[in-house]
Parts: structure tokens; C-alpha cells; sequence
């Protein structure tokens, strides 16, 4: 059996996902394994922006919503030693996101909440039941209480 060789963190920047950001780096150490991490952008308007866009971090805008994600990511990143070309913010619903990235990225361990900002009164939010559904992945999902 093949160890992991590719964990992808999936963020919300929820206060809990300190917790979720800790066990993928700490899996990713176990297993010598590479870290990305996404976070998708869907709680800020973005015109004109089609599903699914990648937006550059090493580009400034005067979007000051934006820009206070992509620091939120940033600094997410370098906390966990995540290299540059491994972060990846992405405008989208976020299940679908991440399961494409996972696909495209060859990751084969994604590590989830268990619940984050859609999900508070659910065992199973639903990023996380439908990334579980819908990946060829393996899935953590790390117990929030
Ligand atoms: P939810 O199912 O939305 O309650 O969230 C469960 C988990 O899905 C969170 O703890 C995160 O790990 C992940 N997640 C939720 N929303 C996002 C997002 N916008 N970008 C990346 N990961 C997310």
C-alpha cells in the first residue's frame, strides 16, 4: 500500500479550522507528503467572475474584500509551509471546487471540518458530506464539536 503523497487542506477560515489546518499539516509530516491548501471564495460578490476561476495571489487588486482573503490564505500558507504554487484560491462553490482541484492535482487525502460556516447544526455539514460523495479521494473529516 501506498502512502499518502499529496494532502489537500480545505479551509473556511472558520475559527475551528485552526484544529483542521493542524491535522493536515501533521499527516502531510507522518506520511512526508506534499500540502495545498484551497479555499474557495464564495462569500464575497465577484462580477463577471465565472465559476471556477482561479484568482492569483501574487497579483494586488483594490478589491479590499479580496484582497482580505487572499492574506486570510496567505498567512494560512505560510504558517503550515506551504509552497507558493500550492495555494490556491478559487471563486466557486466550494464542494465543487474542491473536488475538481483534488482530480486535477492528483491529491489523494483531503482534509475536511467536519462542519465550518454552513454546517453548525449538522454531525456532517454539507461541504463536507458532498465532498465525501463526490471524491475518488480518500476524506479525514476532523470532528468539530
Ligand atoms: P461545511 O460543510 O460548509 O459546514 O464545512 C465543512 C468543512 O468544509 C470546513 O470545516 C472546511 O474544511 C470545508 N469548507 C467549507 N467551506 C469552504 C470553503 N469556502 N473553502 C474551502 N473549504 C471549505
Amino acid at each position: 500500500m501506498k502512502n499518502y503523497q499529496h494532502v489537500l487542506l480545505t479551509a473556511d477560515f472558520s475559527e475551528e479550522g485552526d484544529l483542521v489546518a493542524h491535522r493536515a499539516r501533521q499527516i502531510a509530516n507522518l506520511y512526508r507528503a506534499k500540502l495545498s491548501i484551497i479555499h474557495v471564495l464564495d462569500n464575497i460578490p465577484m462580477p463577471d467572475t465565472g465559476y471556477g476561476t482561479l484568482i492569483p495571489l501574487d497579483q494586488t487588486t483594490d478589491y479590499e474584500l479580496l484582497e482580505a482573503e487572499k492574506l486570510k490564505l496567505i498567512r494560512l500558507a505560510e504558517r503550515l509551509h506551504v509552497e507558493p504554487g500550492d495555494r490556491w484560491l478559487i471563486w466557486g462553490v466550494p464542494r465543487e471546487e474542491i473536488v475538481r482541484l483534488a482530480e486535477r492535482q492528483a491529491v489523494d487525502l483531503i482534509v475536511i471540518g467536519s462542519h465550518g460556516r454552513h454546517g453548525l447544526a449538522m454531525l456532517l455539514g454539507s461541504t463536507a458530506n458532498g465532498v465525501l460523495h463526490d471524491t475518488r479521494a480518500d476524506v479525514l473529516a476532523v470532528r468539530l464539536s
